[in-house]
């Protein structure tokens, strides 16, 4: 399966959104311009899906543990617009919340997904497969004080990001990623490889 390079404004808007209510899960809608591009990294030429957009929605029920469509009508509206304004939607991310801030996908989290392709197909756009995106976060507290700013690091499932949001608080969030291909009633899981860029580098 294809690999997933975000974007660092992705990034940013991933980032930002999940913090917003860090100590309740979010969701929202990962989007491209319509642009494979194939990089090469670590000396391999890497075929990618590039992000560009993250959008959180505004009309979810949050909590903990879960998070999902409080207001069905709301979220067609969302695929309605993304579809009048030939946005590729590629697919979705919600966040994991310490102590439940496991990188793994649940199979209530496919079940989601194969939901939100449904509305997707029965809205205009055809979707075959549906890449979702999970934060894991975890605040820090910090003795000593550290600098604001932020810090990435690819690892063998994603990436790994550090945010500093404050002298003495900030978070780490690993990003991983799963393909998710709709097959008999259910679906095949596939872990994406997620990269970003930080530092001019893809990491
Ligand atoms: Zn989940």
């Amino acid at each position: 399966m294809e690999a997933v390079l975000i974007e660092p404004d992705c990034v940013a808007a991933l980032v930002s959104s999940v913090l917003e209510v860090y100590n309740k899960e979010t969701s929202g809608y990962l989007m491209s311009r319509p642009n494979m591009t194939v990089k090469r990294i670590d000396r391999k030429d890497v075929k990618l899906v590039s992000l560009s957009y993250a959008y959180p929605f505004q009309t979810d029920k949050r909590t903990p543990t879960y998070v999902f469509h409080k207001n069905r009508t709301a979220s067609i509206r969302v695929v309605d617009s993304l579809y009048a304004m030939g946005v590729d939607l590629i697919g979705g991310f919600h966040s994991h919340i310490y102590p439940h801030d496991t990188a793994l996908i649940s199979d209530n989290d496919v079940d989601y997904t194969l939901r939100e392709m449904l509305i997707a197909n029965n809205n205009g756009i055809k979707m075959d497969k549906w890449l979702e995106l999970i934060l894991a976060v975890k605040k820090n507290e910090y003795k000593t004080k550290r600098k604001i700013g932020y810090e990435i690091k690819g690892f063998e499932r994603g990436v790994k990001i550090n945010v500093n949001t404050g002298e003495d608080n900030g978070f780490d969030i690993k990003i991983v990623g799963y393909w998710i291909i709709p097959k008999d009633e259910w679906a095949i899981k596939r872990q994406a490889h997620v990269y970003t860029k930080y530092n001019g580098k893809i990491c």
